[in-house]
């Protein structure tokens, strides 16, 4: 089974859009997410066309502040300031990586918590490890919403994620294991990888090089969630990290590279800021 991000993306957006069109009735408004980016990137100017485009399809408002790449961290930080007081905005997002010198992780924490809707704040972190309510990073967000569409029994089974980082592997591990999966987390200086690969019913990768799964690491029935966003060396087109023609006969379920995790990280954006808006709004 192909699993494709984007088809159950179309699904939960529809859910969303029915969801947000009652809401300036209940709540006077729609949900505003600002997405911010400093310099002009072509892979994060277009990550930020991507949000700002499934926003519209919701309906959430998108505000996109775009700054210059020799923007300072103070002006940065006196915007994402003026965006934590405003009280008609409710997610706010730093595209990711930043110009050198702009400290991410200064940016990161200055963001109201409430309002991170990338999950990346220290406060959002410490509580997914505490198991409190919190806003959980969109990616692994989005593989779990995967696994629950394919109706992926997740209790129980040998989980392996390779890949360690704090926004896709530790979130994505944490996640399976809080669902009663056996998790096991492989980074680069795991020995004999493939031995323990093997092993996993549920395997998760996220690494960033083409293809370094192949068939051999994978055993038959197993579900394969390829993370992985890269350029074919030869083609020039986007692949995974996972051999996929060579998988996808053995694998039970598989993800494919591009149309898998990726649409479904955009998605979970959306429900963040969803949730960020309610969350308020059940507050006041
Ligand atoms: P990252 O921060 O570079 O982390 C890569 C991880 O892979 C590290 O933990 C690293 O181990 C491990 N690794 C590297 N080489 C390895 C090897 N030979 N064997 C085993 N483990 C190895 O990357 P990331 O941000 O997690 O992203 C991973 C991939 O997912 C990238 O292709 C990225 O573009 C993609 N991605 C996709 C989405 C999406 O929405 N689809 C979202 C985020 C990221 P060490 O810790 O030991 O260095």
């Amino acid at each position: 089974m192909i699993l494709s991000g984007k088809e159950l993306s179309a699904s939960m957006k529809a859910a969303m859009r029915e969801q947000v069109a009652d809401f300036p009735s209940r709540y006077g408004r729609v949900p505003h997410l600002v997405v911010i980016l400093v310099g002009d990137d072509p892979a994060s100017c277009s990550y930020v066309r991507g949000k700002a485009k499934a926003s519209e399809e919701v309906g959430i408002k998108n505000t996109t502040i775009t700054l210059e790449s020799t923007t300072s961290q103070e002006k940065l930080l006196e915007i994402i300031s003026g965006l934590n007081a405003d009280d008609e905005v409710d997610g706010i997002l730093v595209q990711l990586p930043l110009p050198g010198h702009i400290d991410e992780s200064r940016i990161i924490e200055a963001i109201d918590h409430s309002k991170d809707v990338d999950g990346f704040h220290p406060l959002n972190v410490a509580a997914l490890w505490n198991k409190q309510p919190c806003t959980v990073a969109c990616t692994p967000l989005g593989i779990i919403r995967m696994l629950d569409a394919a109706g992926v029994e997740i209790a129980g089974k040998r989980a392996v994620v390779i890949g360690r980082s704090q926004i896709v592997g530790l979130p994505a591990a944490k996640l399976l294991l809080d669902r009663n999966a056996t998790v096991t987390i492989c980074h680069s200086r795991t020995k004999n990888l493939a031995e323990i690969t093997r092993q996993a019913e549920i395997l998760v990768v996220a690494i960033g090089r083409p293809r370094f799964v192949t068939a051999d690491m994978v055993s038959p029935g197993a579900v394969v969630i390829d993370v992985g966003v890269n350029r074919d060396p030869e083609t020039g087109k986007l692949c995974g990290d996972v051999d996929f023609a060579a998988i996808e006969p053995k694998a039970s379920v598989i993800t494919p590279v591009p149309g898998g995790v990726g649409p479904m990280t955009i998605t979970c954006l959306l429900e963040n800021t969803i949730s960020c808006f309610l969350s308020k709004h059940k507050a006041l």
